[in-house]
């Protein structure tokens, strides 16, 4: 083990590294290095014990993750391989299902329904049997649920309980959904696993492949695994049992998707042989950090312990700041970042805002904006669910994949070709009534003597359109999309921010089969869009933040009713998993960790008088300050400021130092003798000095 990195594990991180034959189960408290010894096994797999690296199925949480997973793992063995299996379950399981999906009978170029694209389609069907299209969304997670679980339409149907007429409404939902998807050429995110394990379970042989093709399971995030997925773990690894996961009980936070808590504890009964490790180190945070959070996630019931500790400093205490309303609470975060980047200490990069709810960022985001701080929200409605960006991979879906109904009707009059709602109220029910996709719908009525002139025009002209591109090869996805841009006349309608953003989609996908590049934008979650190296203060949910850590983070809106969400008081378990949510949060932390609250929130358009968070409660008193109201000490400072002589050097302007070069001034404070000027210099970082000693020169 001559080029292994020992020295980087500590001797629990070791064992579990090292151990290597049958199950492993390494149960540790957040921040121990438990992505750490994923990274580390795998590299030790395939360097040490001579696994071929293609042998090796490693299940990380997000796309992100498995990126910077297999960059390290490639670092630490100097070089790459090209068929590694490093992925989100939906990424490996897209990728075998690729190979094999015929089997199911489905064909191979099968496109990915993503949230949109299911609330689309079961709005339609809603439509159809006269429900009403609220139900869109509850509907969406209820089948998700059940997927999620092993239920089939079958199974679920044939388990209603008579005169329960929503089930029975459901079960009729999910079997017409089902059926809908199939006859798209479509499946969605759940059906990458279900369709997975039903390959194994209906295909001895490509069981037998898999199982013993992969030598190795590893998997991240464990405690967030549901049903589906922890049943394909114990398919990939029946003939060997060699599977080592890793996780963290009290960071099980998307039960709402199907997370089963569950999973974690069955594991030791599941693989009886199993060995269990226990990381206890925390290597992220401060003193005052690890005890505070054990602490609060201590009050849970259902938990394995654990004694975590840090051989790291105390550090500052957690500080506490109640607020009198959502701006005022902004106001303070806002300003808090500022004084601490103007100190130079820490980059913008290194903050981050959590919050539970979306709603939260409004305030949020127009005092960042006030102060000039550059910053980027980890969110849902991001970049790739923009209108235009949805419309231009709806055109490369069906190019694709004509079956494709919702991508065709949501671009049939995008850019407007006058094709309005009755010709495609005609195009739908012409291919229901001979069980076509609509794509051969227009086609057919295209030809159709019967019908009008005018219809047949508009449908021929957006027929050849498609047609045409179809026809065509592509060099890559990029190519693609300009020549759908010059069939389309797309740009000709869009104003200049949209046009850029198309223009950035672009970038995106050169060097990318067309394929290849439609998947990887259906797998893509928001933290995956994150771009980290940025130096921009980040503001994400607290459910996004999983796995990641930063120097100084804020919690805010820390309210009954917030975090715990309201929904969630009443129902003891759903309180745990708030306060596992609210421990995620605080264990991001790894210097300065921030909890603010407002006593009157607006919230869904009311006033409200807000109560602190319950779990504040069980956070020691002697962790942390509390900065009662202390937000209006702001304001005397900058009033004595105003007063005061004038700085020689304002924040930003540019200064030439003899020997580091031009730098940009962060701040300049104290007065005569004792003028102090903080200094970023691209040559050698951020500088303090002292006016008195340093001859610098204002450009
Ligand atoms: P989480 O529970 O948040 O997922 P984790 O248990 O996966 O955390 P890691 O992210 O692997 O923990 O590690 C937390 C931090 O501690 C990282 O910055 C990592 O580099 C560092 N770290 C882990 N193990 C060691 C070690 N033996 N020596 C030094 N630093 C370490
Ligand atoms: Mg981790």
């Amino acid at each position: 083990m001559k080029d292994f990195p020992l020295e980087d594990l500590n001797s629990s991180q070791k064992e579990a590294v090292f151990y290597c034959e049958g199950p492993l189960l390494v149960l540790a408290g957040a921040g121990s290095g438990k992505t750490r010894v994923v990274t580390y096994k795998y590299a030790y797999l395939a360097k040490e014990v001579g696994i071929n690296p293609s042998s090796i199925f490693t299940v990380t949480f997000t796309n992100k993750a498995a990126d910077e997973m297999k960059e390290r793992i490639f670092r630490m063995c100097n070089g790459g391989w090209k068929n590694v299996w490093i992925g989100t379950f939906h990424s490996l399981c897209l990728r075998i299902l690729r190979k094999h999906i015929e089997r199911l009978g489905f064909k191979k170029d099968f496109i990915i329904y993503d949230e949109d694209d299911q609330n689309a389609l079961v709005k339609r069907i809603l439509k159809d049997l006269n429900m009403h299209e609220a139900l869109c969304k509850c509907i969406v997670t209820k089948l998700s649920n059940l997927k999620s679980n092993l239920i089939t339409p079958e199974s679920y149907i044939s388990s209603t309980n008579e005169g329960f007429e929503f089930e029975e409404r459901l079960g009729r939902i999910y079997m017409r959904y089902q059926n809908e998807l199939r006859r798209y050429n479509a499946v969605d995110f759940d059906d990458l696993i279900l369709y997975t394990i039903k390959l194994f379970e209906e295909n001895e042989d490509l069981l037998k492949h898999y199982s013993e093709h992969f030598k190795y399971i590893l998997v991240d995030e464990f405690q967030d695994t549901n049903k589906s997925q922890y049943t394909l773990l114990k398919y990939l690894c029946k003939y060997h049992n060699n599977i080592c996961v890793v996780g963290d009980d009290d960071q099980s936070i998307y039960k709402f998707r199907g997370a089963n808590l569950y999973n974690i504890f069955e594991f030791e009964k599941d693989f009886p042989q199993v060995k269990v490790v226990k990381l206890e180190q925390n290597y992220r945070s401060t003193k005052h950090i690890v005890f505070a959070a054990t602490e609060m996630i201590s009050k849970n019931t259902v938990r394995k312990t654990k004694n975590l500790w840090t051989a790291r400093d105390w550090g500052e205490k957690i500080f506490y700041c109640q607020l009198c309303n959502e701006d005022e609470e902004a106001k303070y975060i806002a300003k808090t970042i500022k004084e601490l980047y103007l100190k130079g200490d820490y980059e913008y990069r290194d903050f981050a805002v959590l919050y539970r709810l979306t709603l939260q960022t409004r305030a949020l985001e127009e005092y960042l904006r006030i102060e000039g701080i550059p910053y980027q929200i980890i969110s849902g409605v991001s970049f790739y669910h923009r209108k235009e960006i949805k419309d231009i991979l709806a055109y490369m879906r069906i190019i694709l994949n004509k079956d494709d109904n919702v991508s065709l009707m949501r671009i049939i009059n995008t850019p407007s070709r006058s094709i309005g709602a009755s010709i495609c109220l005609k195009i739908e029910q012409e291919a229901k009534r001979q069980m076509i996709s609509n794509y051969e719908a227009i086609k057919r009525l295209i030809k159709d003597e019967s019908a009008p002139t005018v219809m047949k025009d508009k449908l021929f002209l957006f027929y050849t359109t498609i047609e045409e591109l179809s026809q065509r090869k592509y060099k890559d996805a990029a190519s693609m999309i300009r020549e759908i841009l010059n069939a389309t006349e797309y740009l000709e309608e869009i104003d200049e921010e949209k046009i850029q953003n198309v223009l950035e989609l672009i970038n995106f996908a050169e060097g990318c089969s067309p394929q290849e590049f439609i998947d990887k934008m259906a797998l893509l979650s928001n933290v995956d869009i994150w771009e980290d190296k940025k130096n921009r203060v980040s503001l994400l949910t607290l459910h996004a933040a999983k796995g990641l850590e930063f120097p100084v983070v804020f919690i805010a809106g820390c309210e009954e009713g917030i975090i715990p969400y309201f929904k969630a008081m009443e129902d003891p378990q759903e309180l745990q998993e708030e306060r596992r949510l609210f421990y995620v949060g605080m264990t991001r932390a790894k210097d300065l960790l921030f909890l603010t609250a407002a006593t009157q929130r607006k919230l869904y358009s009311k006033v409200q008088k807000q109560e602190p968070s319950s779990f504040l409660k069980d956070i020691p008193q002697q962790c942390y300050h509390c900065i009662r109201k202390d937000y209006s000490s702001f304001i005397p400072t900058l009033q004595e400021e105003t007063e005061k002589p004038k700085p020689p050097f304002t924040t930003g302007c540019k200064v030439k130092h003899p020997t580091w070069g031009v730098g940009v001034v962060r701040d300049c404070y104290g007065e005569g003798d004792d003028l102090k000027v903080i200094v970023n210099f691209p040559s050698v970082g951020v500088k303090k000095l002292a006016l008195k000693v340093v001859n610098l020169e204002k450009l």
